[in-house]
């Protein structure tokens, strides 16, 4: 029976899109680049157990990278490091996938590292071999929004996606983390 799941899960993934699996931008846990790493922060990151945080300069929508959560374990509460020190040394680049793109597309992405840099600029598109696989496993999702009369049709992000979404669909159930 499970092995019916997991076939009937990847026929599956040609039918579903990013926007049917992703975590809403409003429920995904970011830090300000302004920010500081004090103690109460620490600790909120620590409560909130995410292995990889978004960090956003002015408003959410607008990512500029990720901090690993692996990265901040020796930073001491007491130094109050400003999250931009960190951001700017680590400098993890961000991935991006359109909303429309179907599940076994971004599963294959995500396998082959290749979510690309960022589907908004072409000229700044390219892929990524070197990249450990944990660092191509999250990528943010993208939509062209039209909806604005007073500007031209933007790039907005709207939420992210990472592997174990994917690979929840696949095999139908939800996934209790370890
Ligand atoms: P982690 O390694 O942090 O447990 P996973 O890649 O295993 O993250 O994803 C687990 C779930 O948590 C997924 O649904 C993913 O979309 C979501 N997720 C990952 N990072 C964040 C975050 N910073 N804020 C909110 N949700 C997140």
């Amino acid at each position: 029976a499970d092995e019916v799941n997991i076939i009937s899960g990847a026929l599956e993934l040609k039918k579903k899109t990013v926007e049917h699996i992703m975590t809403r931008l409003e429920d995904t846990f970011m830090l300000p680049l302004d920010g500081e790493l004090d103690f109460e922060t620490l600790n909120e990151i620590r409560k909130q157990g995410y292995s990889r945080i978004p960090i956003y300069d002015g408003e959410r929508r607008n990512i500029v990278t990720i901090l690993f959560t692996k990265d901040l374990m020796f930073v001491d509460p007491d130094d109050k490091i400003p999250l931009k020190t960190l951001a700017q040394f680590y400098n993890n680049p961000c991935y991006y996938v359109f909303s429309d793109t179907t599940l076994d597309i971004v599963f294959k992405e995500f396998k082959e590292c290749n979510i690309l840099k960022c589907h908004c600029f072409p000229t700044v598109k390219f892929t990524l071999k070197n990249v450990s696989a944990q660092k191509g496993h999250m990528a943010f999702v993208q939509k062209i929004n039209t909806s604005c009369n007073e500007r031209d049709p933007y790039c907005e992000t709207t939420g992210l996606v990472t592997l174990e979404d994917v690979i929840e669909e696949l095999i139908q159930a939800e996934i209790v983390d370890e």
